[in-house]
């Protein structure tokens, strides 16, 4: 896989890189912002090098052309923050999009949400090679749609000379762990589904300590173990896949919750506790999931309890790795005060969650495995 550079973009001044980036955000929360940012640095080193850019990207699920998912929002956006005039191509018909760009000036074109085109999803090549006609290379910035074989994703780059973006580049670097990570390493694991979380505990088998459950995660794993869940959220289906857990000296469930209408929401206070202390020791931690629903009042407490023990952690000891990601737990940041949201290096917010968790366990992502 190569990275862009300066060096190598030499060879396409003037020409024209289709960049598969994530706009699958809330542009106005801290959450969204952040994975805008993420995208700058591959933008402005293209700008340098007098690459011009089509922007390709989705935002959310449609299944035809949905008015709300589109990506004209954020022309202005990204006008705004490099400072340079963006050219919005509101129809995905090709020969609209071939004469824009002929008659366009501007540096940076985008097209509109490209899963408004049923081949998107279905992973279509004949989609592909029409995207690859438009431009000289490939470039994915995308880490978060990454794991998903999708046209602009996995079959675009077989028909482009193909190259991984700076953000790609750096979640790469970021997410690969050495076999026997820092002792004790801690997994932090909660939101809503466990299934999609715990194949990292089998990658690291060896190597986890302990893996501290909170939100619908640990609800999963007491309701395996016989624990009447109630209407609190939990994962039915996963209940059979995650008994080899049950029980397992590595797993900690919560010793208390905090309770509304017969529904468990948020991890207790003896929990948060015991927690904390063994954050406070650890080597290297990832964490996936927020502690409880955060985002009702009263329910936030061991959510932000954990962030600051990780942020205070991560301080006063430089030797430690730490690994957050998933949408909702990076937007849980903004619990803390913003004072404390000025996360030191070695604090890694991964602009992935599923694409994250999948790349954690091993598995040979869509996106990245094009790029070889
Ligand atoms: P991420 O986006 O970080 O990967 P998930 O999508 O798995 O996380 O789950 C996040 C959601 O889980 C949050 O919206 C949060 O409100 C919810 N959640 C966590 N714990 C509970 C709980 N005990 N009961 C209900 N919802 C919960
Ligand atoms: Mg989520």
């Amino acid at each position: 896989m190569k990275i862009i550079n300066a060096k190598l973009l030499k060879s396409y001044v003037g020409k024209t890189a289709l960049v598969r980036i994530d706009l699958n955000i809330d542009e106005k929360t801290d959450e969204g912002l952040f994975r805008l940012q993420s995208v700058l640095p591959t933008l402005s080193l293209l700008i340098k090098n007098n690459v011009r850019i089509i922007l390709v990207s989705h935002k959310g699920r449609p299944t035809k052309t949905e008015k709300k998912l589109s990506l004209k929002p954020f022309a202005e956006i990204f006008e705004d923050a490099l400072g340079t005039s963006i050219d919005f191509i509101p129809s995905l018909e090709f020969d609209v999009i071939t004469k824009k760009l002929e008659t366009s000036d501007s540096q940076i074109v985008l097209l509109e949400n490209i899963r408004f085109l049923k081949g998107e999803e279905e992973n279509d090549e004949s989609l592909a090679k029409q995207l690859a006609s438009l431009g000289h290379l490939y470039i994915n910035d995308a880490f978060a749609v990454s794991h998903r074989a999708h046209a602009s994703v996995a079959s675009l780059p077989k028909f482009l000379p193909s190259y991984a973006g700076l953000c790609l580049a750096k979640e790469i670097k970021s997410l690969t762990l050495k076999k026997k990570p820092a002792h004790p390493f801690i997994l932090i694991v909660g939101g809503a589904k466990v299934s999609d979380k715990l194949p990292i505990v089998q990658k690291f088998e060896k190597s986890i300590s302990t893996v501290l459950l909170g939100g619908g995660a640990a609800n999963t794993v007491l309701a395996s173990e016989g624990i009447p869940m109630g209407k609190s959220l939990y994962e039915k289906d996963a209940i059979p896949s995650i008994k080899k857990y049950t029980f397992s000296s590595i797993i900690e469930t919560p010793v208390d919750v905090a309770e509304a209408k017969g529904r468990i929401l948020d991890i207790g206070p003896k929990t948060t506790k015991l927690y904390t202390a063994l954050i406070k020791e650890a080597g290297t931690i990832v964490w996936s999931g927020p502690m409880g629903k955060f985002e009702g009042k009263g329910f936030e407490k061991g959510t932000k309890a954990i962030w600051k023990a990780v942020v205070e952690k991560a301080t006063r000891d430089s030797s430690v790795k730490i690994i957050v990601g998933g949408g909702e737990t990076i937007a849980s940041l903004a619990l803390l005060p913003k004072s404390m949201r000025l996360l030191p290096e070695n604090v890694f917010l991964s602009t992935g969650g599923g694409a994250m968790l999948e790349f954690l366990s091993g598995k040979k992502l869509p996106g990245i495995k094009a790029l070889k």
